[in-house]
């Protein structure tokens, strides 16, 4: 007998498993983990007044980008959704479709006591929570208005927890 390989079974499906084995271990995993926190780019997208706080976070004074968060024009090159304050019924479809065409592994940061739990417009018959449009939120800020530096603090919480406890999904 020959020492020919005999491969059977799906090979497109074992070989996504062992890309996933791969980038889970260590130190390939700290590196991916490591260069994920440091390049989250969010799509151009606001949804209330908390977007001007956004604003200010992304310019000179606060300068974001120096977190590297870079917002960015493509939702397909995007990796972390920040859901600014409030979001009526109608806003809420676009963010669902905005968060679906993203790809994996993203993030979603809801600023703004709007996003936590409707803030002034807690009673309003056309907002809703992130939650409750299928959007799930990795870290909440709270404020209202938001500050710029509560916006750096919720970054950089994410930034830690990405390259602590974050595993890739396919
Ligand atoms: S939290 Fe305040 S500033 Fe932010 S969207 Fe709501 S009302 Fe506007």
């Amino acid at each position: 007998m020959s020492d020919q390989i005999l491969l059977s079974g799906n090979l497109q499906e074992v070989t996504k498993k062992a890309l996933v084995w791969l980038l889970n271990k260590k130190p390939i995993k700290e590196l991916r983990d490591w260069g994920t926190a440091f390049s989250l780019w969010p799509p151009h997208f606001t949804t209330s007044c908390c977007g001007a706080e956004f604003g200010a976070f992304s310019a000179a004074r606060f300068d974001g980008e120096r977190y590297g968060m870079l917002p960015f024009s493509s939702s397909r090159q995007s990796n972390i959704l920040v859901i600014e304050g409030t979001m009526t019924r109608k806003m809420a479809r676009a963010a669902r479709i905005v968060y679906e065409q993203m790809p994996e592994p993203k993030y979603v940061m809801a600023i703004g006591a709007c996003s936590l739990e409707g803030g002034i417009f807690w009673n309003s018959y056309n907002t809703v929570l992130p939650s409750e449009v299928g959007i799930p939120v990795d870290i909440y800020v709270p404020g209202c208005p938001i500050r710029p530096e509560a916006i750096a603090r919720g970054l950089l919480t994410l930034q830690k927890r990405i390259m602590g406890h974050d595993s890739i999904k396919m």
